[in-house]
């Protein structure tokens, strides 16, 4: 099952054809066939030329992974970091130039395993910037590890016999921490995905997007059809509050059979991190305009 994009959207975007490619660095993709991250980057970059942003309007912060390989494929400004701190890197940025939209990339091993303190603090601070979760259930960089969201029983390499714990739930952890802004996506619908991308980057505050991304090579236990028979949609159920965090937490319970995509949960009431700050009231300039060069030689 998957959403169409509307005929409207789908004309703007072929209109603006040009822009996508302007993206494109044309390099070598190192990427396995089918794995999710084409479906990923290509709902990205539609989004981008969906919202109008150009090069200079964005920057991207791309962790360790096969996700992370993504960052040689963008004509943007890009930074590939070190394992676990793309969420500290990208506030840090996020911060500084609140002119410019943020977004950071990160695969599960660097989410809920290397930088899960970063989650839970930028989820807590509502840093004003857009997080992607690339949820393969496992270490696809490093040939096909457990990670803290494969689940119980599936046999990898590392733990030839199965994994012996259950999978942390990662909407519902991060609904425990009061976010803003939580939406779950999948590889394999792009229009769907195009749309969520959207709503995230208009978001202002922590905007935490999980996306169910297939990886052909090392996860056999939830392949790109097992997904396409089990989601369904949020913009289907009647009656759904995407602002009642309890509905949410119930609706994000399941991971098996019924896996619901689209905007799970939002909350526009609270302030973001930089709004917050009583030394920016009022500023019309962001810190790095406010940057001075001091000659400290004399010092020295
Ligand atoms: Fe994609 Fe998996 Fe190959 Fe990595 S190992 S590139 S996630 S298919
Ligand atoms: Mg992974």
């Amino acid at each position: 099952m998957t959403k169409k994009m509307d005929k409207k959207t789908r004309d703007e975007l072929i209109a603006k054809a040009d822009k996508l490619l302007k993206y494109e660095t044309g390099k070598v993709i190192t990427w396995c066939g089918n794995c999710g991250n084409y479906g990923i980057q290509n709902a990205f970059m539609r989004a981008l030329v969906l919202e109008g942003l150009e090069r200079k309007d964005f920057a991207l912060f791309f962790d360790i992974g096969c996700s992370g390989n993504g960052a040689d494929k963008f004509e943007a400004n890009t930074l590939h970091g070190l394992h676990g701190r793309t969420i500290s890197t990208a506030a840090g940025a996020a911060l500084a130039n609140d002119k410019m939209k943020v977004i950071a990339f990160a695969g599960d091993g660097a989410t809920f395993s290397e930088g899960v303190n970063h989650l839970v603090h930028g989820v807590r601070n509502n840093f004003p910037l857009v997080f992607v979760h690339h949820n393969n259930e496992n270490y696809g960089l490093t040939i096909g590890q457990a990670s803290a969201t494969t689940r119980c029983g599936v046999k990898m390499n590392g733990t030839p016999d199965g994994v012996v714990v259950e999978p942390i739930n990662p909407l519902q952890f991060v609904l425990s921490l009061d976010p803003t802004f939580v939406a779950r996506g999948f590889s394999g619908d792009v229009d769907h995905l195009t749309e969520l991308f959207r709503l995230a980057l208009r978001h202002k505050g922590f905007a935490y997007l999980e996306i169910l991304q297939s990886c052909p090579t090392y996860n056999r236990t939830t392949p790109e059809d097992w997904y396409a028979s089990r989601v369904k949609y949020v913009e289907d159920l009647k009656d759904y509050d995407c602002h009642d965090i309890w509905a949410a937490r119930k609706l994000v319970q399941d991971m098996d059979k019924e896996i619901y995509l689209g905007l799970i949960y939002e909350n526009n009431g609270r302030k973001d991190f930089l709004s917050l700050q009583k030394s920016r009231e009022g500023r019309e300039t962001s810190l790095v305009e406010e940057v001075r060069r001091y000659d400290v030689r004399a010092l020295i």
